[in-house]
């Protein structure tokens, strides 16, 4: 038997999630909780005993759990799980349907109502991913809503509840029929290799679909390419079949070589016309400052904390210095494509990363279009750091 509990949640915070904030903070509990197991039912209440909600208790990085219901007498069983599951296949029925495109999200966390998981579909195969031990306790139900509703070859999963939700290393394969990879998937007919039991990226982030299909169709006819933090060349591969005279792809993991030289051949693309570099990125922007190289349009897309050998990099602290060093190898009137998934800062925020980098630098700018989440990573208005992709499209001037 699951545990149930009743908390008392202060005011504020009770004010909040009454409004649909989804998120049970440690801080907005009256009382510690006592010692209790992942998966337990949280009944919450405010201070004058009136029913707020009831979630899970989870530990994640953020948060000790989320609300799932408003009904108190609602179960977190399979026909909960089951109508949650089927809106949001209703959400994504162009993409079920696509033929163009065949990886997407399919269920996208508290955007779809259940904070803590999310399953990506790759053609076939699927991947849900659990944020802590508290929602992994409800996978029996979960897998079997599923398997009531979706018809499928396999199933995989990624665990991210390790210690500050890292990935726990085992054999991700749970169900159906195993996979052989790489799968090629297809992304708006650009196709990429995906491995789905291979620690805990897959090679291609599935939430930059509306940038890479922008940047295939708008920016890269004729242009040269620099695309850092590359990881497995996902944005070169779009720039180059958007007819790029050539890219360069740079990124500091070994193992981006052979990825992105993969992701190149399954398009039909010399990848030995391509630049593919190992190296530090910011050793990179001096290499390139030294032997007076520039680029029409520089794809920046970092990860939101990073640590290498001479450099720590944070984007909240340090993008508008990675900024400048972008603006400084840019053509005239080249793009940057600043993007960023960090949720702790806000796309105003990044707007003045923006302005304070070019101002350093002396030059103009524009901003020509920008980009959030795409359609199948569904958010909620009532929990902000949800929405967590900023993407910028700026235009440098004379
Ligand atoms: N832009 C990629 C995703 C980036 S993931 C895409 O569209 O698919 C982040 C990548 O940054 C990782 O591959 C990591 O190896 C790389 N990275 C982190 N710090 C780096 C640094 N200082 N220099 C170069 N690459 C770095």
């Amino acid at each position: 038997m699951r545990t149930e509990l009743n908390v008392l949640i202060k005011k504020q915070a009770a004010d909040k999630i009454r409004k649909g904030f989804p998120l049970i903070e440690q801080t907005a509990l009256v009382r510690a909780l006592p010692k209790v197991d992942e998966g337990a039912i949280l009944h919450l209440f405010d201070e004058s005993e009136r029913y707020l909600g009831k979630g899970y208790y989870g530990k994640q990085n953020k948060g000790i759990g989320w609300v799932l219901t408003k009904d108190q007498h609602m179960k977190l069983e399979t026909t909960f799980f089951n109508s949650h599951l089927k809106k949001a296949i209703e959400h994504r029925s162009e993409f079920l349907t696509s033929e163009h495109t065949t990886a997407f999200r399919l269920f996208n966390g508290e955007g779809d109502g259940i904070g803590g998981l999310t399953i990506d579909c790759y053609e076939d195969y699927y991947v849900f991913t659990w944020y802590s031990e508290g929602i992994y306790s409800f996978r029996d139900d979960i897998y079997e809503a599923f398997q009531q509703i979706i018809n499928f070859k396999g199933i995989y999963e990624k665990k991210r509840f390790a210690k500050a939700g890292q990935y726990v290393e085992d054999d991700d394969f749970v169900q159906g029929e195993r996979g052989e990879f790489p799968l090629l998937v297809k992304e708006n007919d650009v196709k990429f290799a995906v491995y789905l039991n291979d620690g805990p990226m897959t090679g291609v982030f599935l939430d930059q679909k509306d940038v890479r299909k922008r940047i295939k169709e708008h920016y890269s006819k004729g242009k040269s390419v620099l695309n850092t933090f590359s990881y497995t060349g996902a944005f070169s591969v779009a720039a180059a079949l958007g007819g790029a005279r050539k890219t360069t792809s740079v990124d500091l993991a070994k193992r981006s070589l052979p990825k992105t030289i993969e992701q190149f051949s399954i398009n039909g693309v010399d990848y030995e016309a391509q630049d593919i570099v190992v190296m530090d990125v910011f050793q990179y922007f001096k290499f390139a400052k030294k032997k007076g190289k520039r680029f029409d349009l520089v794809i920046l897309d970092p990860p939101s904390f990073a640590r290498s050998k001479k450099h720590t990099f944070s984007a909240a602290k340090d993008y508008t210095g990675l900024l400048e060093e972008a603006i400084a190898i840019t053509e005239k009137e080249g793009v940057i494509v600043a993007s960023t998934n960090c949720s702790t800062f806000s796309m105003s925020k990044f707007h003045m990363f923006i302005k304070e980098a070019c101002k350093r630098q002396g030059k103009q700018y524009e901003i020509v279009e920008q980009y959030s989440l795409p359609k199948d990573f569904k958010t909620t208005q009532s929990f902000g750091p949800g929405d967590y992709l900023k993407v910028v499209f700026i235009k440098l001037k004379k």
